[in-house]
Parts: structure tokens; C-alpha cells; sequence
């Protein structure tokens, strides 16, 4: 399975400014990007056809959407079709950021059908998941990734092809906060991913790519590559600037 090093750009980045990132980037990593290794950009929505351009006959450079909302289309102020992403040159979405569920208040239950609904029409999704500090304090660590898992995957067809799934392990309290999970956190969640996964899918989950997320920086991407069931990490902070994100790229 390939390594999928993606980046979370947020609420950050005019056109211009995002065109000039990608470009850098793609620079950057022209001639030291080992074939094992995709690199996946989550730009601002207003942003992603300047990002699609810049990697435009780029072959290991992807663009996504932070975010769907699952119909075809409608009058739903302020959202976004997976149609529309597919239409800007989106390959892939996410569902269930951390920021989507704690700030924006979406449920398991939105985040399972914006999931569904994504694959469905042809994007390939990441499901983010990820515990509160309050939540592994108090042991449910677990609990709390299985029932991610279970509802954002609810209405996942069992026979998807593996490599249009992928799943994100970001722990809330290490997201923008500068404070990592430590290697046996990180071993210990994948671990129980890989596992629940293997329920739902069988042995084909063995090719689904689960990804690290929380302060991920360019000293600390390497160890955290090396960990097993490690397929790849989603950087927010760190991937803003094309220098510090390539160094991740190539961790
Ligand atoms: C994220 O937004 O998914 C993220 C992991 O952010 P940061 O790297 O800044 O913690």
C-alpha cells in the first residue's frame, strides 16, 4: 500500500496564496518523492481549483474536500456537493474532522453519511476519528474509536476496494496543540483500528491506509512513520508552509 501524506489547510489560504504553496511544494518534492509516497492536499473549498491546476499532470499529487454534505444538490446554504468536489478535480473528502464534530457539533451519524454518500458518488473518503483527553482519561479510548468506526462506516458496502477508504486517527487534545501522542498511544489506537476494520472488511482492510494526525512536525514524522499499521499522516499546522511539509512528505 502506498504511504498517503496529507495536508489539512483549513480555514487558511487565498487562491493565490495556495497556488503558490502547491507549486513550491511540487517543486520541492520533484525529484526526491519515492514511489511509495502520494501526497494529498485539503485546501480551502474557494482553493481547490488552483491546487488541482498547480498538480495538474503531477502523478502523485491529490487534491480533496474538507468537507461534503450528503445530497446531490438542494437548497442547503453553505454546503457543498461531492458532485461539486469531483467537478473541481477533487479525488478524495473527508468526514468527521475533529473541528467538524466539536465546533460545527456533527454527529456520528452525519459523519456515517457523509461517508456513504461520498463513496457512493465517487470520491474516495478518509474517516477521521479521534478521542477527547477527557475521554481517554477516563479509559474509553476504545469505546470511543469503536463507535466511531461502527457509525461512520455504518453504510459502507463491505466489498469497497480498499484504496478508496482510509482512516485518521487524531486525537483531539493533540490537534493544533503542539502535544503529540506518544508511540505506544498511536501503536495501541492503529492496532484497534486495523483490528475493527478487519471486522468490517476482512482480510482487504489489511490495505487500508490509516493515517496519524496531531502536531505532526518535520522532527517528529519519522518516528511516527516507522510505527506500525502507520500509513501515512493528516498534518494541519505543519503543512501550511511547502518547506516544512515537504520534510514531512519525505519522512
Ligand atoms: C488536523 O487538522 O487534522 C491536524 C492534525 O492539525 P495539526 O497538525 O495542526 O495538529
Amino acid at each position: 500500500m502506498k504511504k498517503l501524506m496529507a495536508a489539512n489547510w483549513k480555514m487558511y489560504k487565498t487562491v493565490e496564496q495556495a497556488a503558490t504553496t502547491a507549486k513550491e511544494l511540487a517543486t520541492l518534492l520533484a525529484d526526491n518523492l519515492s514511489g511509495d509516497r502520494e501526497v494529498l492536499i485539503f485546501p480551502p473549498f474557494t482553493a481547490i481549483a488552483a491546487v488541482a491546476g498547480a498538480f495538474k499532470d503531477k502523478a502523485a499529487f491529490f487534491v480533496g474536500g474538507q468537507n461534503l454534505h450528503p445530497a446531490d444538490e438542494g437548497a442547503f446554504t453553505g454546503e457543498i456537493a461531492p458532485a461539486m468536489l469531483l467537478d473541481l478535480g477533487c479525488l478524495w473528502a473527508l468526514a468527521g474532522h475533529s473541528e467538524r464534530r466539536h465546533i460545527f457539533g456533527e454527529t456520528d451519524e452525519q459523519v456515517g453519511a457523509k461517508m456513504a454518500f461520498g463513496l457512493e458518488k465517487g470520491l474516495k473518503m478518509i474517516l477521521c476519528i479521534g478521542e477527547k483527553i477527557e475521554e481517554r482519561r477516563a479509559g474509553n479510548v476504545e469505546t470511543v474509536l469503536a463507535r466511531q468506526l461502527e457509525q461512520g462506516l455504518a453504510g459502507v458496502d463491505k466489498a469497497i476496494a480498499p484504496e478508496r477508504l482510509s482512516v485518521a486517527y487524531e486525537p483531539v487534545w493533540a490537534i493544533g496543540t503542539g502535544e503529540i501522542a506518544g508511540p505506544d498511544e498511536i501503536k495501541h489506537a492503529h492496532s484497534f483500528t486495523r483490528h475493527k476494520l478487519n471486522d468490517f472488511f476482512g482480510a482487504n482492510a489489511d490495505e487500508i491506509p490509516i493515517l496519524y494526525g496531531g502536531s505532526v512536525k518535520p522532527d517528529s514524522a519519522p518516528a511516527i512513520m516507522a510505527l506500525d499499521n502507520v500509513d501515512g499522516v493528516l498534518v494541519g499546522g505543519a503543512s501550511l508552509k511547502a518547506d516544512s511539509f515537504s520534510r514531512i512528505v519525505v519522512a
